[in-house]
């Protein structure tokens, strides 16, 4: 009996927010005050731009150039990658995948979207090679993305359980969801992005992804494969699995910067299995052998988090 890690064994930590809005929909900066403020002030190493895709607000004239943008940055060393926010009714993020100007195929109401349409939806950003990640389950309408639709939908990577859009108001957080997925059988990974629409919701949440190197091409297979911990500024050191011994240990930077830790080694339907709470900075999880799976959350006393992605037992 063995831990699987998804986490890549090879490779370097790189900081990313996946969920950005710029001028081209409706997000508060231009594209270059984006980049500039995740690539100069968070000092992220990657960010994914996804405006909304919405015919209301779209202006084809403000179509970014990729290609422009990186060059600009290559001696940076900082990675922009195209993405979209579908905003049709519920949305959902395609990652590494452009900006669609016009569809409107299945354009209605709100109200009159069915399970099809969002399936139809998430095929087209597969087809296009991108991930796939179900955006705020609980904006606005506590089942925005209830864990039952996830349930029935295929060719989903992942669930934003953090948005940072929310992040000081109730709701922002869906872990709940994302237990009932995973609890039901269904292996989706977790990602934290701000949806930055304003300076208030700039860099407060994003994910660490261990990859090859921070091009575009690493990174998305990376995060497919769930090899990314997300959070709000707390930082785990060492993520390992050594047989049946789940090991984290939260990084030197969070030791300097607070006292108390809690490590929660979450399973099945969100149950707490083991929970250490003080001031040591290491903590373990041995299997017992019948977990579905486990995940860890790191929390400390000045409000950060860091979350891994589950572990499956062989
Ligand atoms: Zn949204
Ligand atoms: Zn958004």
């Amino acid at each position: 009996m063995k831990w699987i890690s998804p986490y890549l064994e090879e490779g370097n930590w790189y900081k990313g927010n996946l969920h950005t809005h710029t001028h081209v929909s409706d997000g508060g900066f231009s594209v270059d005050y984006a980049v500039i403020g995740y690539q100069h002030m968070a000092k992220h190493d990657f960010v994914v731009l996804t405006d909304h895709n919405y015919l209301r607000k779209m202006n084809p004239d403000k179509a970014i150039s990729f290609e422009i943008l990186n060059e600009q940055y290559k001696e940076k060393n900082f990675t922009i990658i195209e993405g979209r926010e579908e905003s049709f009714a519920h949305h959902i993020l395609g990652i590494g995948v452009k900006m669609i100007y016009g569809v409107d195929s299945i354009r209605k109401d709100a109200k009159d979207y069915t399970l099809e349409d969002y399936q139809f939806l998430i095929d087209c950003i597969r087809q296009e090679g991108g991930l796939v990640y179900m955006a705020h389950p609980h904006w606005r309408e506590f089942d925005h993305w209830s864990a039952q639709d996830i349930m029935a939908l295929d060719g989903i990577d992942g669930i934003e359980i953090i948005n940072g859009n929310r992040f000081s108001g109730p709701g922002n957080l869906a872990t709940d969801v994302w237990d009932e997925v995973l609890s039901k059988g269904k292996k989706v990974w977790g990602v934290a992005n701000d949806d930055c629409h304003s300076p208030a919701t700039f860099w407060v949440a994003w994910n660490t992804v261990r990859a090859k190197s921070n091009s575009k091409s690493d990174l998305l297979a990376a995060l497919k494969q769930g090899s990314n911990y997300f959070g709000n500024g707390a930082e785990f050191g060492r993520i390992e699995v050594q047989e049946d011994t789940l090991i984290v240990e939260c990084s030197d930077r969070n030791v300097f910067q607070t006292c108390v830790k809690i490590f929660r080694f979450i399973g099945k339907d969100g149950e707490c299995l083991k929970m250490q709470c003080g001031m040591e900075r290491y903590a373990e999880y041995k299997a017992k052998g019948d977990e579905l799976y486990v995940r860890v959350e790191l929390i400390l006393n000045n409000g950060m988090v860091a979350f891994t992605n589950p572990f499956y037992l062989v």
